[in-house]
């Protein structure tokens, strides 16, 4: 599928990738697998080059990039080798021991990265296939008033497009997202939020459910996966909601749906990237009806049925009790049904 980011072939509907994960960051009986210590700077004899199966253990990768951050002028030769940055696999998904990288696995989030250092990454190492400048905040938007302006990383380098995977038990969800706009999570063994939302289903068995800050869609799909009848979900930020949109389309083979249609272009998106009054993102064809809305959660009461919803409001702020009882009562005054925090 075409890339919504680069334009290029980098993106894959569910179960091409799905088919891939059980062996793709496995080695070959002959990979080398020598294990680095990363705080320390890597030894003097330099990196490996890939297998000829075409992975290489993902130490060697990062002693690759450090290399380059040496002869750039970026690194001195002394910084540990974990300073070369935050590895984000693709696709990422639990795993028990750390990965043998294929070409174009790995989206870096690197502090001390810079443009013409980045350049050369993705030019001379073949499992990065994208550089991003990390900086201390969570890029998108981080507050359910949309008063505090949104801020995104940069991307340096390549294509930041990446996906995870997440196991529920009505089976795998696929969620690409642009890695510099939207804040970034590990898939791990377990996920509460998740789980969370999977009880309150099995509990209420509705006919309508929202996820109101649904980020690229995780918890609208999973749901969505369970087959709920009516699915919306909707978030005010264009990174998230055109996402989510899009690995509706991603995930369409999981539902019951004919077809998928995206309302919108993602570069127009950008042009306004929060906006109040929700807008139809995506909508589905067929026995299922999913749909993605970009807006303020305040507003989203304006486009649901006078029917009972479920809803998750999986905010961002929700580690502040205050603001999460707050949303809560807002939408309970606005929408029938019932509403937790996952
Ligand atoms: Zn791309
Ligand atoms: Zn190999």
């Amino acid at each position: 599928m075409k890339c919504p980011v680069c334009g290029e072939d980098c993106v894959s509907m569910a179960h091409e990738l799905l088919d891939r994960v059980p062996s793709v960051f496995s080695p070959c009986p002959d990979c080398p697998s020598r294990i680095l210590d990363k705080g320390i700077p890597p030894p003097s004899d330099g990196y490996r080059e890939p297998c000829r199966c075409g992975k290489r253990f993902i130490d060697e990768v990062y002693a690759h990039i450090y290399a380059v951050l040496v002869s750039e002028g970026a690194f001195t030769g002394t910084e540990p080798l974990k300073t070369v940055g935050t590895p984000l696999v693709h696709p990422g998904f639990y795993m028990q021991s750390p990965p043998y990288l294929p070409a174009n696995s790995l989206v870096l989030l690197s502090r001390p990265m810079e443009k013409k250092a980045a350049s050369r990454i993705i030019q001379e190492v073949p499992e990065v296939r994208g550089v991003i400048k990390y900086e201390n905040f969570i890029p998108g938007v981080v507050d359910p008033d949309l008063s505090a302006p949104p801020r995104t990383y940069e991307l340096l380098a390549g294509c930041d497009i990446r996906a995870n995977i997440f196991p529920s038990r009505a089976g795998p969800v696929v969620l690409y997202q642009q890695q510099s706009k939207t804040h970034i999570e590990f898939p791990r063994m377990r996920n509460p939020k998740i789980e969370s939302v999977e009880r309150e289903i099995a509990r209420i068995h509705p006919e309508w459910f929202t996820d109101a800050f649904c980020g690229i869609g995780k918890l609208g799909l999973v749901a969505g996966r369970s087959g709920i009848a009516h699915v919306v979900m909707n978030d005010a930020w264009y990174a998230a909601a055109f996402f989510a949109a899009y690995n509706t389309l991603v995930n369409k083979e999981f539902f019951k749906v004919d077809e998928v249609r995206i309302l919108a272009d993602y570069a127009k998106m950008a042009e306004m990237p929060v906006i109040g009054e929700p807008k139809l993102i995506a909508e589905t064809g067929g026995e299922q009806d999913i749909r993605v809305y970009q807006g303020d959660y305040r507003r989203l009461h304006t486009i649901l049925p006078a029917l009972p919803v479920l809803a998750a409001l999986d905010m961002f702020e929700k580690d502040d009790p205050a603001r999460s009882a707050e949303a809560l009562r807002i939408w309970r005054e606005q929408v029938p049904g019932e509403a937790f925090i996952p």
